[in-house]
């Protein structure tokens, strides 16, 4: 085909310099095999680098141009929309287009290219003992190492290799590796019939353990798994040996997918009867679906609504229609339980998506999806990527969680990858959540996303109660323990009616700082100045930084002043179970924090023993105030609120009201009804009220006012800039050069608003020192372009000072 002669490609390179497609000649032999989305292997100045194609071209509009060296794929893994996705993800977050198109594929997915080297000629005359003779040596004994191995095990080889291939001795050849491989099982099969089959019996003569397997085969009449048949009998893969030897038994690879959850559905779960307000809400939802036009919606539903029923059967009905579901919940709330509710519902149709799933097993079920052997996915945050065809509905549930904000680049918020597929597909996205981001409520408040409201449970509790306790007034009554007389009597009396309680600490051992009470110094950390974290384990006492890791001894004389008054304070997990065990003799609790669920499957392993009632009381942080979901649950404890009141974001408020209304939603989901005691020493502010009524339109409507009046998110956007530099005058000499570029490009707009140079919250971190700049505007549409040319002019500067400058498109916190 004409038009294929050349192609424009995306190399995979990291720098922004090299940021657009090059073209590409296209061999006449290859032409068949490239389409917009097929992975190439390309001459790149030196090396050989992979790359995707963009575009196809009848001419190309530079004179000289290379040939691709290899088509890497037979179906190309990227569809014409996703690459689509990939230019618009680099416009709206300013990250290269291959980083975005990296972010579409599961990281098995990425190819190795090697070299393989292949000796031509006569061998050539070597010196024995020589370098060149070892070399000569292992290219003939291990013909398969490659070029690349050689090299990493003796660098000098490098010259000598050059040398050969230039005299035509070596021959270099391109192979390709995909970072997961397919994982194939053994079948076996009886290859003789009949006569044949029993003339093999009376041949294997005494070898007892062979007829049996051979029968066995013979019985089944069809090709059973080997590893089956050998646990079946008993057998060894010795025995077997000789009956394919001799071509009595077959053997064949199968290709399986790796099913990383096996969980054996049987018969699938019918859809409950929905309630009248879950009717509605899905009437809505199933006729934005069929209507095929892109529509977005928020699902505003307190904690018990039953949301999560709506979610199924909108999916059901838009799988009905021949299209295609993704499902998004928060990494922490993916728990075997969840999935086994999708696949208890919809079976085989289900793939799922998170990180703690291996590379191979992403990209099994990455393929599932690709080749459409499934027609729905329940994954994390970038499971908004998925490639499926023809996608009729997105759910992203709890979506005010700030997880859905990546990170790394391209930082993308998945609410937004969502609407702009949903223009793509012509699909329905559903917003869920009990306590919506400001952003998302204020638009359907405003008419530009649909609202569809729960207000009720569905079980018909009520709320839990909520009981704030003021702190300072027990102290003043003289109880210096952690739990407040409330909380303490409340703990008693679940203990004695063998109900459980959950126990909720804002972060791990967030204030569990180490002070010396006669002079006031902190253990800091020297890299990060961030107050160290008291730790104890197997009576050692260690001092760690929650950010990199350092740790040292915990001191016992005052670095400063020489006392010997160093005490540790405050409230980690560790010191309160501590604690209970004191106070509570006899009591068993659950911990789960960072540094108890580091284990994969123990997260999981935890909750099971918490619902098995093995302890009575679960401990823990973040991890624990959402999605969780126990009958005999009836107390649940706020050890204290205050913690993330006080961090330095505008968000804090929100955050706050957020997790405690979350996790007051984890008490009396059942019969039985629920308490919540929240401590702290702010009582009065307007997120712990309101949480405390757990009433979101009032938290909102003085939020709202809030943001109003310092113009922040809803009101505006705001782009954050870092510059990190291990040298602090560079790092600030960056930071103000960036300053005085945005204001020369703004100076004088009245919808952009600059906040100068500052040291961020986080203002050492591993060694470096970090200055933001933040930009709020308007519309990202009317500051883009300039805020681009800033960036890389200064991105470069920040490199070649030695450090580098990262930006962050509609931050979501600022560190
Ligand atoms: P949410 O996600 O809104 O917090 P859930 O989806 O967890 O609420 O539902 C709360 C409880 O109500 C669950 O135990 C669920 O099985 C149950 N439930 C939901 N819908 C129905 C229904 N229509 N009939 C009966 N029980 C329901
Ligand atoms: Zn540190």
């Amino acid at each position: 085909m004409s038009s294929k002669r050349f192609a424009e490609v995306i190399v995979e390179v990291k720098s922004s310099g090299v940021d657009r497609p090059f073209h590409y000649e296209v061999p006449e032999a290859m032409r068949d095999r490239v389409h917009i989305g097929t992975r190439v292997l390309v001459p790149f100045g030196p090396r050989r680098l992979e790359g995707y194609i963009v575009g196809l071209a009848e001419a190309a509009d530079v004179t000289k141009t290379k040939a691709i060296l290899e088509v890497l794929d037979d179906e190309p893994p990227l569809t014409p929309d996703l690459v689509e996705l990939a230019s618009w993800l680099s416009e709206r977050y300013l990250c290269t287009r291959a980083a975005s198109v990296q972010a579409l594929l599961p990281s098995g997915m990425r190819a190795k290219a090697s070299t393989k080297l292949q000796l031509v000629d006569e061998p050539p005359a070597v010196t024995p003992g020589s370098l060149e003779a070892e070399l000569l040596h292992t290219l003939q004994e291990s013909p398969n190492r490659t070029k690349e191995q050689l090299i990493a095990e003796h660098p000098r080889w490098r010259s000598i290799l050059r040398e050969w291939t230039a005299k035509g001795i070596l021959k270099e050849s391109y192979q390709v590796k995909q970072g997961a491989q397919m994982k194939t099982v053994v079948y076996l099969t009886c290859a003789v019939q009949g006569e044949s089959f029993q003339s093999a019996l009376a041949e294997l003569g005494r070898a007892k353990k062979q007829k049996e397997v051979l029968a066995y085969l013979f019985d089944q009449g069809e090709p059973v798994l080997m590893k089956a048949v050998l646990s079946e009998l008993n057998a060894s893969t010795a025995t077997l040996k000789p009956l394919v030897e001799k071509g009595y038994v077959q053997k064949e690879l199968r290709e399986v997918l790796r099913d990383p959850y096996g969980i054996e559905h049987g018969r699938l779960e019918q859809p409950l009867p929905l309630t009248p307000l879950q009717r509605s809400a899905y009437d809505q939802i199933a006729a934005a679906v069929a209507s095929e036009k892109p529509e977005t919606f928020l699902l505003h539903g307190v904690t018990g609504s039953g949301k999560t029923e709506v979610y199924l059967q909108a999916i059901a009905s838009c799988v009905q229609q021949g299209r295609q579901a993704i499902m998004l919940v928060p990494e922490i709330s993916l728990t075997p339980q969840m999935v086994e509710r999708f696949k208890k519902r919809f079976g085989d149709a289900v793939a799922v998506m998170h990180s703690r799933l291996s590379a191979g097993e992403k990209f099994d079920e990455w393929r599932r999806i690709r080749q459409g052997d499934v027609t729905i996915v329940v994954g994390a945050r970038s499971a908004i990527f998925a490639p499926f065809r023809s996608i009729g509905l997105m759910i992203i549930d709890e979506e005010h969680e700030a997880s859905y904000k990546q990170d790394d680049h391209p930082k993308y918020l998945a609410r937004e990858v969502a609407m702009y597929r949903g223009r793509q597909h012509g699909a329905t996205v559903v917003l869920g959540s009990a306590t919506p981001a400001l952003e998302t409520r204020w638009w359907a408040h405003q008419g530009q996303i649909g609202l569809l409201e729960m207000s009720d449970r569905v079980l018909g509790q009520n709320l839990p109660k909520v009981r704030v306790v003021d702190m300072r007034n027990e102290l003043q009554e003289g109880n210096r323990s952690m739990f407040s007389s409330s909380l303490k009597q409340g703990i008693e009396k679940r203990l004695e009616k063998g109900e459980q309680i959950i126990l909720f600490l804002n972060r791990r051992g967030f204030a569990t700082f180490v002070l010396c009470r006669s002079c006031g110094y902190v253990a800091r950390c020297r890299e990060c100045e961030i107050p160290l974290t008291y730790h104890k384990a197997r009576g050692l006492e260690q001092l760690r930084c929650h950010y990199c890791g350092y740790a040292e001894r915990m001191p016992h004389v005052c670095p400063d002043c020489g006392g010997d008054h160093v005490r540790h304070f405050g409230t980690g997990t560790q010191r309160v179970e501590e604690e209970l065990n004191r106070v509570f003799t006899g009591v068993n609790v659950i911990r789960m924090d960072v540094d108890t669920t580091s284990g994969k499957g123990s997260h999981a392993d935890l909750l099971q023993r918490f619902r098995n009632r093995e302890a009575q009381i679960l401990l823990g942080t973040q991890m624990i105030a959402k999605g969780l979901d126990f009958p005999n649950v009836t107390l649940v404890g706020v050890i204290s609120a205050d913690t993330s009141l006080f961090v330095p974001d505008f968000r804090a408020a929100e955050r706050t009201f957020q997790l405690l209304t979350q996790v007051a939603g984890r008490a009396g989901r059942h019969q039985l009804p629920g308490e919540v005691i929240v401590q702290s020493y702010n009582p009065q502010h307007y997120a712990v009220q309101f949480a405390k009524q757990q009433d979101y339109d009032r938290f909102f409507q003085h939020e709202i006012r809030v943001r109003y009046g310092v113009h922040n998110p809803p009101f505006c956007e705001l782009t954050a800039f870092t510059s990190v530099n291990v040298n602090e005058d560079e790092s600030l000499r960056i930071a103000r050069k960036l300053e005085e570029r945005l204001r020369n490009a703004f100076g004088g707009r009245e919808d952009v608003t600059l906040l100068g140079t500052s040291p961020a919250p986080l203002s050492r971190l591993q060694g470096k020192y970090r200055f933001n700049v933040v930009l709020k505007y308007g519309r990202f549409k009317q500051v883009a372009e300039q805020i681009r040319s800033v960036y890389q002019e200064l991105a470069q500067e920040a490199q070649k000072a030695g450090g580098y400058l990262s930006i962050d498109v509609n931050a979501q916190m600022i560190l």
